[in-house]
C-alpha cells in the first residue's frame, strides 16, 4: 500500500508517495512535477533534508525541461521543422480554407490548410488571416499524426506478431502524457502514444515489441527483458532516445 500527499520544501512542491519502496528517491517527471518516494517510516525532517540535498539537481532538471519545451513549441509554426518518424519536414501553414483541416505531405514539406473559421468565431477580429501556430497548430495536426502513426505501426505489428507468435486484439493511438505505449494483457489491446509519430521509426518499432512482449510476460522482470533481447536487440538504444525526449506536456 502507498499513500500520496503534497509536501513543500523551500517553496518547491513535491509529491510524497510513502510505502512500497525500500529507500528514499526523488524523480523529476517530464511534466515538471517532482516526486519523492519513501518508505513509510522515514521521518518528515529527514525527507526535507533529502530534498534540500538534491535541490540543485532538481532545478537543473526543471530548467532543461523548460528549455526543451520552449524549443519544442517553436517548431509548431509556418517554417518550423518536424521529424516525422525520423524524416525531417518543414511546416507550411496556408490560409484557412474548407470545413476541415487538410494536411498534405509534399516532398519535404507538410502543408497544412486549417479549417475555415467556425460560425461561432465569425466576427472575431483577424480571422481572415488566421495562421494557427504553437499549441493551436499542434492540436490541428494531432488527428493526422495519429493516422500516420497507425499506418506506420501496422506493418511493424504484423511482422512482429508473426515472428513472436502473439496476437494483439486492437491497436489504439492516443495522446498520453507519461507513457509511450501500454498493453492490456487481459484484452490484448495495445495503445501507442501519438507522439511516437515525432520520434525515429526504430523507437516506434521498439515500443511495439515492448507491448507485444507483455502478451508473453506481463511484468518487467528478467524474463521480460530476455524476451526483449531476443526479439528486439536494439531496444536499449531506442529507450535511450525516448528517455532523452519524453512526450510533450
Ligand atoms: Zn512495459
Amino acid at each position: 500500500m502507498s499513500t500520496s500527499r503534497t509536501l513543500e520544501v523551500d517553496g518547491l512542491e513535491v509529491e510524497l508517495v510513502r510505502g512500497g519502496v525500500r529507500r528514499v528517491s526523488l524523480r523529476v517527471r517530464p511534466d515538471g512535477s517532482v516526486r519523492l518516494s519513501a518508505p513509510s517510516r522515514v521521518p518528515a525532517d529527514e525527507l526535507a533534508r533529502f530534498v534540500r540535498a538534491h535541490r540543485a539537481w532538481v532545478d537543473g532538471c526543471l530548467e532543461r525541461n523548460g528549455l526543451r519545451d520552449r524549443a519544442e513549441r517553436e517548431r509548431w509554426q509556418d517554417g518550423g521543422a518536424l521529424d516525422l518518424l525520423g524524416e525531417r519536414v518543414t511546416l507550411r501553414v496556408e490560409p484557412a480554407a474548407g470545413r476541415h483541416t487538410q494536411v498534405e505531405r509534399v516532398a519535404g514539406e507538410l502543408v497544412v490548410r486549417p479549417h475555415a473559421p467556425r460560425p461561432d468565431d465569425l466576427g472575431k477580429p483577424g480571422l481572415a488571416d488566421w495562421r494557427p501556430a504553437g499549441e493551436e497548430l499542434r492540436q490541428l495536426l494531432l488527428p493526422w499524426l495519429k493516422g500516420e502513426l497507425k499506418e506506420a505501426a501496422l506493418p511493424l505489428l504484423e511482422r512482429r506478431q508473426a515472428e513472436m507468435g502473439v496476437r494483439c486484439s486492437l491497436l489504439r493511438v492516443r495522446w498520453m502524457s507519461s507513457r509511450w505505449g501500454s498493453c492490456n494483457v487481459r484484452t490484448a489491446a495495445i495503445t501507442l502514444n501519438t507522439e511516437l509519430a515525432l520520434r525515429p521509426l526504430a523507437c516506434l518499432d521498439a515500443v511495439v515489441a515492448h507491448e507485444l512482449c507483455h502478451l508473453l510476460e506481463p511484468s518487467h522482470g528478467a524474463r521480460f527483458y530476455a524476451l526483449m533481447d531476443r526479439w528486439c536487440p536494439g531496444w536499449p538504444e531506442a529507450r535511450a532516445v525516448l528517455r532523452e525526449s519524453p512526450p510533450m506536456r
